[in-house]
């Protein structure tokens, strides 16, 4: 079953069961000042649970824009080295505002998963909340005879509060949570360690499918737990993991999700996905971060030097120099992907087709800026690790890289770590400090790096490169 078609399943199954289907929201958060990006399909509801105004349904469904590269959910040093975290990921979800708890939500997610999506059911494996007597928790035995109608009992797992009860916060809604993971390995290394000693191990074809949370708690003020008046069911499963159980593959990159852009890196950049792990790896994070990018530009967060638009600087960064390091890619290259991504996106996202020219003209630009240090930054890099005395490299150096070359701190502490150095990033911080106190002192006016304008139906955008070695300004003109 194609990426498409499994995605339209999940949404007339729960259409089925008479959820309102609604668009994900946008990845990138406005006027919420706990959070810079949707790390969750539970996200763009979160005042629901609160309390605060009504859904247009008390059930809803959905597949959700995910980015997952700071806060409280991190996976950006996971991209590209294992096979199954992104950064931007699609989170498919169905939710209960107060009508249906766990009966439904179980019995549902297995009708789904072992009837319309016919994944085998030994194959799966599923988690409950154990309890914490510190808390006064009780195990979650009600899940636990739930899915014991559907479940094997030695495929019902134990989990412990860090994995099985979540919370929004320090307060508000809580609950316990069961998961659903999938064993995809061979015959014979099934035969050799059982399934159930490698759940939540990070093991790469033992993998967490979808997370299915109860809330009928409240975390209070003094920390104490009370009931909720209502209960609710948030769920989220991740579809690309969901993509590579139903196509066969041994990894999300195998999919179709992933497929046409490694290609298209692979024709651009001559080489061969598959043949070397270090290119791998390279092809791997340039294929997940340009959707990180594109999807954040498409949502009207461009590439910065604050703030969010800096996450999405530093991530397309990090792309470029996997290019330029790995696979030899001097001239910008990752903004032609974007014809790739948009063609086969553009259905379930129409906003990668309608800003297709100006996440293309906005990646090139940030590409030819960047290259134009790259080279540069990395034999200052390669200077200082070859006459380094210790195995930590002075902050003092990093932020020249940061300062004049436009080297993120997470890019050099990146390429340190692969040389076998790590990074004083107390230094670094204090540096970055002074720099700060020097500039408020000077009363400089921080420039957006991007700035679009837009004239009846042509768009122009004017980019201001505020690395301290240049100062340009582009036009584009959008046709
Ligand atoms: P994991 O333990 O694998 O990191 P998680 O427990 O952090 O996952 P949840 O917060 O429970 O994930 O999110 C719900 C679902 O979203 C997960 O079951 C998983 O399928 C998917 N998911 C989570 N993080 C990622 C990611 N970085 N990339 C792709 N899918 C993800
Ligand atoms: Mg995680
Ligand atoms: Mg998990
Ligand atoms: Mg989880």
């Amino acid at each position: 079953m194609n990426s498409k078609e499994t995605r339209s399943k999940f949404l007339e199954f729960f259409k089925s069961k008479q959820h309102l289907i609604v668009p994900s929201a946008p990845m990138v958060v406005k006027n919420d000042p706990t959070l810079m990006f949707t790390n969750s399909g539970m996200a763009p509801f979160k005042e629901y649970f609160l309390g605060n105004g009504k859904p247009k349904s008390n059930r809803i469904a959905d597949t959700q824009k995910c980015l997952r590269v700071s806060g409280k959910h991190n996976d950006l040093e996971e991209v590209g080295m294992d096979t199954y975290h992104h950064t931007m990921f699609e989170m498919l979800g169905n939710w209960s505002f107060g009508d249906y708890f766990k009966k439904e939500a179980i019995e549902w997610a297995w009708e789904l998963l072992t009837e319309v999506l016919k994944i085998d059911k030994d194959i799966l494996y599923v988690t409950i909340f154990e309890g914490d007597e510190s808390e006064g928790l009780e195990r979650d035995t009600e899940a636990y005879n739930l899915w014991k109608q559907f479940v094997p009992e030695d495929r019902i797992l134990n989990g412990n509060k860090k994995d099985n009860f979540w919370e929004m916060g320090d307060q508000g809604p809580c609950g316990p949570c069961s998961e659903i993971h999938v064993d995809i390995r061979s015959a014979e290394e099934k035969a050799k360690i059982p399934g159930k000693d490698l759940v939540n191990n990070d093991h790469p074809q033992v993998v967490e499918i979808w997370n299915l949370v109860f809330m009928q708690f409240n975390r209070k003020a003094n920390g104490s737990l009370e009931k909720l008046p209502a209960q609710h069911v948030d769920t989220g499963m991740g579809f690309e993991r969901l993509c590579m159980v139903l196509q066969n593959k041994q990894s999300n990159y195998d999919t179709d999700v992933f497929t046409p852009l490694i290609r298209e890196i692979g024709a651009i950049t001559n080489t061969t996905y598959g043949k070397d792990e270090k290119k791998d790896i390279a092809i791997r994070v340039i294929a997940d971060h340009v959707r990180a990018v594109a999807f954040s530009i498409a949502d009207g967060q461009l590439p910065s030097n604050t703030g969010a638009g800096y996450v999405i600087r530093r991530i397309l960064r990090r792309a470029i120099r996997y290019g330029f390091t790995f696979l030899d890619k001097k001239e910008p290259f990752i903004y032609k992907l974007i014809e790739t991504l948009s063609a086969q996106m553009g259905d379930a996202f129409p906003e990668l087709i309608t800003e297709k020219n100006l996440i293309t003209n906005v990646i090139r630009e940030e590409e030819n800026s960047f290259l134009r240090t790259l080279d540069q930054g990395l034999v200052l890099l390669e200077n200082v690790i070859e006459t380094a005395d210790s195995k930590e490299i002075s902050g003092k150096k990093a932020f020249e890289l940061y300062d004049t070359f436009g080297f993120p701190i997470d890019l050099t502490a990146l390429i340190l770590r692969e040389r076998g150095y790590s990074l004083n990033e107390k230094e670094f911080d204090a540096e970055l400090q002074q720099q700060k106190d020097r500039s408020r002192a000077a009363t400089k006016v921080e420039t957006g790096d991007w700035v679009v304008l837009e004239k009846d139906d042509v768009e122009e955008f004017v980019g201001y490169d505020t690395l301290e070695t240049q100062v340009k300004i582009t036009r584009y003109r959008k046709v």
